[in-house]
């Protein structure tokens, strides 16, 4: 069952074509890794699925719902579909909690037990149960990007989409967050993660898809991909970064 259809995706920037014609379908449950260098358009794709960028051409369905239609009920939509970008992107003037909590409660009109409930157990499952009151300059950018999935989590989305989200932090902070986003894949979640962390794209991924100038160059198998690609243009990438 493909919760995610994407026929013919072009997007343009002015005179700049960004993504040159995609063709991608993402079943449930499903863990999709994308990989490929800075500029292919890789964020232009994955804001394209919640329709973020709205594309120049082509169709996006997502569970059945054609979302590139005029009429597609968008603010719907996005709630089913969480997103964790490189930069944490918490409001810094709320603390943990209230970060977790105001979507749900303002989104999704949560009577307030509820959403302080499902906040709690959310922080139990990335390990921050002692930071629900602290605010987001207190914590690491490991503890932050753990807050902001829970955040996303939250609204108990049925797809979610991670752009890059170990890129900013420290190294030493970077298996912190694979732990929770490993976690939340052997949870069942379906996962799009652009991410240049091989080695977590092997063990979680189900599929790795190449992107290099705004196409879809080469996919398959995590260990097809990384041991013997197909592709040059997909060797000559993981020479430089593995
Ligand atoms: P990646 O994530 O693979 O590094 P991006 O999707 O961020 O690539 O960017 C692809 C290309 O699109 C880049 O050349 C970038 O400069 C351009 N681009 C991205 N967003 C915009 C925008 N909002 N306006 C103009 N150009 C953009
Ligand atoms: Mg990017």
């Amino acid at each position: 069952m493909e919760i995610i259809k994407v026929r013919n995706l072009v997007k343009n920037f002015g005179e700049l074509e960004v993504l040159r014609g995609i063709d991608l379908d993402v079943a449930e449950g499903e863990k999709l890794v994308i990989i490929g260098p800075s500029g292919s358009g890789k964020s232009t794709l994955l804001r394209c699925l919640n329709i973020l960028e709205e594309p120049t051409e082509g169709s996006i369905e997502f569970a059945g719902i054609k979302i590139t239609d005029p009429q597609a009920d968008l603010p719907k939509i996005r709630e089913e579909i969480g997103m964790v970008f490189q930069s944490f992107n918490l409001f810094p003037h709320k603390n943990v909690v209230e970060n977790i909590t105001m979507a749900p409660l303002i989104v999704k009109k949560m009577d307030r037990p509820e959403a302080l409930e499902i906040a709690r157990s959310l922080l139990e499952k990335v390990g921050l149960s002692d930071k629900a009151e602290s605010f987001p300059a207190e914590l690491s950018g490991g503890q932050q990007q753990r807050v902001a999935i829970a955040r996303a989590l939250a609204m108990q989305p049925r797809v979610m989409l991670f752009d890059e989200p170990t890129s900013a932090l420290d190294p030493e902070m970077v298996g912190e967050v694979l732990e929770v986003m490993g976690d939340l894949a052997r949870d069942g979640m379906t996962m799009v993660v652009v991410t240049h962390e091989m080695k977590f794209a092997q063990e979680i991924g189900d599929r790795v898809i190449f992107m290099d100038e705004g196409l879809i160059v080469e996919e398959g198998k995590p260990r097809q991909i990384f041991t013997e690609p197909r592709s040059s243009r997909t060797r000559s990438f993981l020479t430089r970064v593995m």
